[in-house]
């Protein structure tokens, strides 16, 4: 392992003690995400903690203190990079950052500064330096179509390339819809015969974070559980974290309100989606669809595709390509309660308790108006 300490690498990059406790907490918080939501887990001083929390978050300054680095090689394959984009445009200072400068890539693709022979060379040292320590990141889909020709990286096919880096992994992160489940090149009539990491590596534990792209939290967060205590996180049936995806987008749908109240936006100019109302006929797709995006949000938590006007495509679940068309409007609403203002304050506080903030409140007013209207 790289012998200095994740204490010992923030220390030289810079960071406080007190960054240093700051980060404790946030590795914590984001590993609890069901139990304290993330956003009040930033920057909440220790003294506020309570004292599980405060237990956990010494469990994780002792660990941090005298761990080594976590040596990461990280394999891109048919993918756009753009998970790799979220997580380096992420802001600073952030959970993400600090799990980066935790960590110690060893091989990355588009973020190596070597190339060609020497970093492939550079590869090869550390799998066999690290053999059973490292964690392999896989981002983009496998294709063994036609013997591997379609995707290739220093003569070598991304079927070999996967089966050689995997043998010597402690641990598998797939991430984005293209390694957890195909993705976009899995799409009718996928021509390279594109395939998800679990399709071919089934001797070792693989961690899915779908998502196009995926979260950068929700990725950083399942890293963290491993720097910190050699542990993976417990996984649902299609081997994504619970913490993450164990509810739907629909579940904490900032417009969830307007769901149950039967309001709906017919088009995305029309005064219904002005007002913010459910995107659901628009063919939203939160209702099916589970990941983190209504809760972690994007851009230092600003919003996310539903905040911003835009329906859920459902990139978190397998064949969603394929699966259903993007825009097209469901022929009837889930089966939903009979709306009245108590059952639409239930609503409106159940949102509000997640974290909603103003945009809600505002949307809160606006029914309740429309409501007086139709009383009165
Ligand atoms: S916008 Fe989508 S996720 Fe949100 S309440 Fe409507 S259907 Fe559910």
């Amino acid at each position: 392992m790289p012998e200095e300490t994740i204490h010992d690498e923030m220390r030289k990059k810079g960071f406080s003690r007190r960054d240093f406790l700051k980060f404790c907490g946030l590795v914590v918080g984001t590993m609890g995400l069901t139990a304290l939501p993330p956003m009040e887990a930033s920057g909440m001083p220790l003294p506020l903690l309570h004292s599980s929390q405060k237990r956990a978050v010494k469990a994780v300054v002792q660990a941090l203190q005298t761990k080594p680095r976590l040596p990461v090689i990280w394999l891109e394959f048919q993918d756009c990079a753009g998970c790799t984009e979220a997580l380096t445009r992420s802001q600073s200072p952030t959970l993400v950052n600090l799990v980066l400068n935790s960590i110690s890539v060893e091989y990355h693709e588009t973020l190596s500064a070597a190339a060609g022979f020497q970093v492939e060379e550079a590869k090869q040292a550390a799998m066999k330096k690290y053999a059973g320590q490292y964690i392999l990141v896989v981002e983009g889909s496998i294709s063994p179509k036609d013997g591997g020709v379609y995707c290739t990286v220093g003569g070598k096919s991304s079927l070999d390339l996967l089966n050689e880096a995997a043998a010597g992994a402690a641990a598998i992160i797939a991430t984005g819809n293209c390694s957890s489940f195909g993705g976009l090149p899995h799409a009718n009539p996928n021509p390279t015969g594109a395939v998800s990491v679990l399709d071919v590596i089934k001797d070792k534990p693989v961690v899915n974070i779908p998502g196009c792209p995926a979260i950068p939290e929700v990725f950083t967060g399942t890293l963290a559980q491993f720097l910190v205590f050699g542990t993976l996180p417990e996984l649902d049936s299609l081997h994504r974290p619970k913490t993450f995806y164990g509810h739907t987008i629909h579940d904490r749908c900032l417009r969830r309100p307007f769901y149950e109240a039967g309001k709906f936006a017919d088009s995305f100019d029309d005064e219904g989606a002005r007002q913010g109302y459910c995107l659901y006929k628009l063919g939203c797709k939160g209702p099916t669809t589970y990941n983190s995006c209504a809760v972690m949000k994007w851009s230092g938590g600003l919003s996310f595709p539903i905040q911003s006007g835009h329906p859920c495509l459902g990139c978190s679940e397998p064949n969603f390509w394929d699966g259903g068309g993007f825009y097209q409007g469901q022929s009837a609403p889930l089966s939903r309660p009979a709306v009245t203002t108590a059952g639409l304050a239930a609503a409106v506080g159940v949102v509000a308790a997640v974290g909603m903030g103003a945009y809600n409140q505002g949307q809160k007013k606006s029914l309740e108006k429309q409501e007086e209207k139709k009383e009165g």
